[in-house]
């Protein structure tokens, strides 16, 4: 708390301390989170050391509004698993639907394959519109701070359960369960109940009393119905100059009022839910009600979290990882302040599962992994295998379950280099920052937990890419390859030599497009620890991809290429002939790199040698 406090506005006024700061506390927070995932675990009995966990139901057309519907929202399951206990002792399950957003849904779909995931926070404002839930039950986190006001809109009713949001609303924990129904239903009233086993009950008996008297609220916007609202727009644009996403808001209306919904249809796949187009607009144009008319209503998949990856798969793919012939571990986390279509995730998932990196995913990016199909109908999840090895999809949970990405990183310096964990962070972060090849990706981080996820993976040596909405976070690790110090610790000569090499290039970067984070997610993959035969598969993706999606061979190539044995077969001519031009000399190649010795530290050079 007091170094937490220390990094608050008018505290730390150097930026070297602060940063100092801010990583020591994304480091713990990732304890944090640890110690939260395992009570979670052990509490409600998620699945652990299982890869194969079931696949749920994904998407706002996946949820049976027929049915009693309820919605859990935020990042705490303590009340959605009453719920569903709630349900299975009154034997219910099949007749309410259960279905979440954000971490929650993730949380919930652990606890039972049930519960189905409407999508990530960008859609919140969406679903909340559709009126498809007749009770929302709200905990913390990532929740709007309009909620109740939204869901008075369309006559659902919330319960917030947590006193970390209790969004001015009448406790009533102590009140009869019978007597807060019957205002729920009759009154529409929103209310706070602390006591989850009470929260849960009163959200089933709501739910089952006020769905057969809501079936009006849950109709849909139709094509007819957004064009006739379309026709109230005056062109202002006072929509597009608030939209963070810059989309062509007004041509889109103006062309539905025509009955033409393709430009709505592109602005809805872009669209972040901040609602501030409605806010602008000061001729009442109902934007998120009319993109229920263009939405896709179809069923994606996603695999339930699986929680920690387990020793025996770490034993199996840590040498192939540390050596390089496994490309990398990437990790998608965070939020969805996406700035193109929701897909893009999706996207590049597969892109790397393709190309046999070990793709793990938390958070809202787990969620819209899943929300793309290819030609066959299916889903990364269900295309690629679950396992932590070549070519995996794996979900590894909710935010919390972060943890479980830097503990692999952990466990790959503990099992494959047999370096002792108790004590020894400084130890890891140097084997993770100069042999592991990892990278996290938060394509669209915006909150103060998503900044501290990504800073702890810093810490821990993973660097990170950004989207580009995180460039309002007005902080990068980056370097400059041309003028830094890349000197190390050569391990077994014990002396320092002067790599040349720019791995990672980058600690901390924010990039603005999928086709540039893609190639900067392979060429942060790169470790100075990466055998000739490792460090040619990494270059063979590197350029491969900047081929394909920039054009031609990286114009840094020449400092990823130790020797000519570094080279890939499939370019060898081509960037030999760049070498060349480049003026390109040999590099040492090391096999085991370390900054312990580079620095003052109280770690001998003997602790990174086992
Ligand atoms: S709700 Fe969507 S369309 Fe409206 S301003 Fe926000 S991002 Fe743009
Ligand atoms: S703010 Fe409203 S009236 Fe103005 S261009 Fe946008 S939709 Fe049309």
């Amino acid at each position: 708390i007091h170094v937490l406090s220390s990094t608050h506005t008018g505290q730390e006024g150097d930026p070297v301390d602060y940063e100092s700061k801010a990583l020591h506390i994304s480091m713990l927070d990732h304890v944090c989170m640890e110690a939260a995932d395992v009570a979670q675990i052990v509490g409600f009995k998620f699945p652990t050391s299982k890869a194969d966990t079931p696949i749920v139901d994904l998407g706002w057309g996946a949820v049976d509004k027929s049915k009693p519907v309820i919605l859990v929202v935020g990042h705490n399951p303590a009340c959605s698993t009453e719920v569903i206990d709630y349900l299975r002792k009154e034997g219910l399950e099949d007749k309410v639907e259960v279905c979440g957003i954000c971490c929650t849904a993730l949380e919930t779909t652990r606890y039972s394959d049930k519960a189905k995931i409407v999508g990530p926070l960008s859609r919140q404002l969406f679903f909340v519109r559709t009126g498809i839930a007749d009770v929302i039950v709200a905990d913390e986190q990532c929740i709007r701070t309009d909620l109740t006001i939204e869901a008075s809109k369309v006559g659902s009713v919330v319960i917030a359960s947590s006193d970390k949001a209790c969004r001015g609303l009448e406790e009533v924990s102590e009140r009869p369960t019978d007597e807060v129904v019957r205002e729920m239903v009759d009154q529409r009233k929103h209310f706070l109940i602390l006591d989850h086993r009470k929260a849960a009950e009163v959200a089933v008996k709501a739910a089952l009393e006020l769905a057969p008297k809501r079936k009006a609220e849950k109709e849909l916007m139709t094509p007819e119905q957004a064009k006739e609202a379309a026709k109230a727009c005056k062109a202002c644009r006072n929509c597009e100059q608030v939209c963070p996403n810059l989309l062509p808001l007004m041509e889109a209306v103006q062309k539905a009022a025509e009955g033409d919904f393709e430009g709505l249809k592109w602005c809805f796949e872009r669209c972040i839910g901040c609602g501030k187009c409605e806010e602008a607009c000061t001729h009442g144009v109902p934007f998120q009600r009319m993109f229920q008319s263009v939405a896709s209503w179809e069923t994606w998949k996603c695999r339930a979290g699986r929680g920690p990856v387990m020793d025996t798969e770490i034993r199996k793919v840590g040498a192939p990882i540390v050596l390089g012939t496994i490309p990398g571990v990437i990790a998608f986390v965070g939020c969805s302040n996406f700035p193109e279509e929701i897909d893009e995730v999706a996207e590049m998932v597969e892109e790397f599962a393709r190309r046999k990196y070990i793709v793990v995913l938390t958070g809202c990016s787990a969620m819209v992994a899943g929300m793309r199909k290819d030609k066959d109908g299916l889903t990364v999840y269900e295309k690629f295998p679950p396992d932590f090895d070549a070519g995996g999809v794996v979900n590894i949970g909710s935010c919390v379950s972060n943890a479980h990405i830097s503990g692999a990183g952990m466990k790959i310096a503990n099992i494959f280099a047999n370096l002792p964990l108790r004590a020894n962070y400084e130890v890891i972060a140097d084997y993770v920052l100069n042999r592991v090849g990892a990278c996290g990706v938060a394509w669209g981080a915006m909150s103060q937990k998503a900044a501290s996820i990504g800073t702890g993976f810093n810490r821990l040596g993973v660097p990170v890419v950004l989207g580009p909405h995180s460039s309002k976070y007005r902080r990068q690790y980056l370097s400059r390859k041309e003028e830094d110090d890349w000197t190390v610790m050569d391990g077994r000569k014990k002396e320092l030599v002067d790599t040349q090499e720019p791995t990672p290039e980058h600690l901390c970067i924010v990039v603005e497009s999928k086709e540039r984070a893609m190639v900067t997610i392979a060429k942060l993959c790169m470790r100075k620890n990466d055998t000739p035969q490792g460090r040619q598969i990494k270059l063979n993706h590197y350029i491969d991809l900047h081929k394909r999606l920039i054009g031609g061979l990286p114009p840094d190539l020449h400092h990823f290429v130790r020797t000519e044995r570094d080279i890939p077969m499939f370019f060898k001519r081509e960037v030999l002939a760049f070498l060349k031009e480049k003026g390109w000399q040999r590099k040492p190649v090391l096999s085991l790199p370390t900054f312990i010795g580079t620095y003052p530290t109280k770690v001998p050079i003997e602790a990174v040698i086992r």
